[in-house]
């Protein structure tokens, strides 16, 4: 075989051995919009020289399908570029993105403080594998900086923020909380990091690192996906120390994702202010429709003058996510509550939000929450798709009347 580049069949080969050692060569000069799907786990080396002196961390060539190929690394640029910030690591889910963040900067003997509408399965991981790892957790009110401040203690060492918070959509004062904690950092050796879920944001409606937060993370599963079909989940940083303490941890971990699914949200991006625009302007129609129904109590969107954090919302962010949140009256039953989300017709009854079918979920408050929560205990929360706006109220006018 003297004399052959490697991968060139050698002459008289057998035909499995042809048929795997083809000439292909990736093409160059072939220009379009879309992304390739580049799929590997294996990529071959020139020489033992070039295997040696390749390195993954830096981008600079591709190692192996773990470490990311052109497609996943073209849609980390475009998320880095998204958020505002300059690096980007992908993880299978946004909870993965969640869990990588905690498993990066938390060892034992820390403890983490997460507001207490935050998305649900973040406070899990912590009460359970956190835990059991002798990591602390305590959950404090998001809407209070002054019980940020309390909760901080030496082991502090990262600080979730959730704008707007998970179901009930408080919008918290971020700067404010971000200030508590750089002022808790004067001195310390460790300094407590900031970690933002910006998925209700999206890297649209609100700018993180501007907001003075460390790491922004996002569940690419809700709006860069849009289409209801991907998993996948962001990591976003500027700073390069705590990019490299994330990718080592992302390595040893062996977290990847699919090149199909990276190239999915890559079609999705280009629609996705677009999108968040229209999903916007149609929930706030049906959430100010909704606030004259009878029976209705409050309706919970940050756009709402009289919702939680509505002033820090409007300073802070340039629009809103696609939901939105009904209290019914106390007398409203739970038992009804069920009736009337299983009378909607185009509101589908399903988890996870920001794709082209609008969801219910009725959820019950206090069994979710260490605080005390104020109303009638279950809630539904609405998120609005891509379907025509008249229809939507049609079919929420039609299930009110299962409320009695
Ligand atoms: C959906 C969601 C996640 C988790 O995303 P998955 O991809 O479903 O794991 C995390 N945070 C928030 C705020 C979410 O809404």
């Amino acid at each position: 075989m003297e004399g052959l580049t490697p991968g060139e069949p050698p002459d008289g080969a057998g035909d499995a051995t042809r048929l795997i050692h083809h000439p292909y060569r990736a093409p160059d000069g072939f220009d379009a919009v879309p992304v390739a799907v580049h799929k590997a786990s294996t990529v071959f080396f020139p020489n033992v020289e070039a295997m040696r002196l390749r390195r993954w961390q830096d981008k600079s060539g591709y190692t192996y399908g773990l470490h990311g190929t052109p497609t996943t690394f073209t849609l980390e640029e475009r998320l880095a570029t998204l958020e505002g910030g300059r690096h980007c690591v992908l993880a299978p889910s946004g909870l993965a993105a969640i869990a990588l963040v905690d498993l990066a900067f938390l060892r034992s003997g820390d403890e983490v403080l997460i507001p207490d509408n935050a998305y649900g399965p973040n406070k899990a991981l912590a009460a359970h594998e956190l835990a059991a790892w002798g990591i602390g957790h305590r959950i404090y009110d998001p809407m209070d900086p002054a019980d940020l401040a309390a909760a901080i203690t030496p082991r502090t060492r990262l600080v979730w923020l959730e704008a707007a918070g998970s179901v009930t959509l408080e919008f918290p004062d971020v700067p404010a909380l971000v200030a508590v904690v750089r002022a808790a950092n004067a001195g310390r050796e460790r300094p407590i990091l900031t970690a933002l879920d910006d998925t209700w944001g999206a890297g649209v409606a609100l700018r993180p690192f501007e907001l003075g937060v460390d790491v922004a993370m996002q569940a690419l599963t809700k709006y860069p996906s849009g289409g209801a079909d991907v998993l996948m989940g962001s990591v976003v940083t500027r700073d390069d120390d705590l990019h490299d303490a994330l990718l080592m941890t992302h390595m040893r971990l062996g977290l990847g994702v699919g090149a199909n699914d990276a190239e999915a949200v890559l079609r999705g991006l280009p629609s996705l202010p677009l999108r968040y625009r229209a999903q916007d302007a149609a929930t706030r129609e049906l959430a100010r429709w909704m606030q004259a129904q009878p029976r209705v109590a409050r309706v919970l969107h940050p756009a709402l003058p009289d919702s939680p954090g509505h002033a820090a919302w409007q300073r802070d962010a340039r629009g809103a996510a696609c939901l939105f949140s009904v209290v019914f009256e106390p007398d409203v039953t739970p038992e009804r509550v069920d009736a009337f989300c299983d009378a909607l017709r185009l509101f589908r009854l399903g988890y996870s939000w920001a794709g082209p079918v609008s969801l219910c979920v009725p959820y019950d408050i206090p069994a979710m929450r260490a605080r005390p929560w104020p109303h009638a205990p279950r809630l539904v929360r609405f998120a609005v798709g891509l379907e025509d706006v008249e229809d939507l109220r049609a079919d929420l006018a039609q299930a009110l009347r299962a409320l009695t």
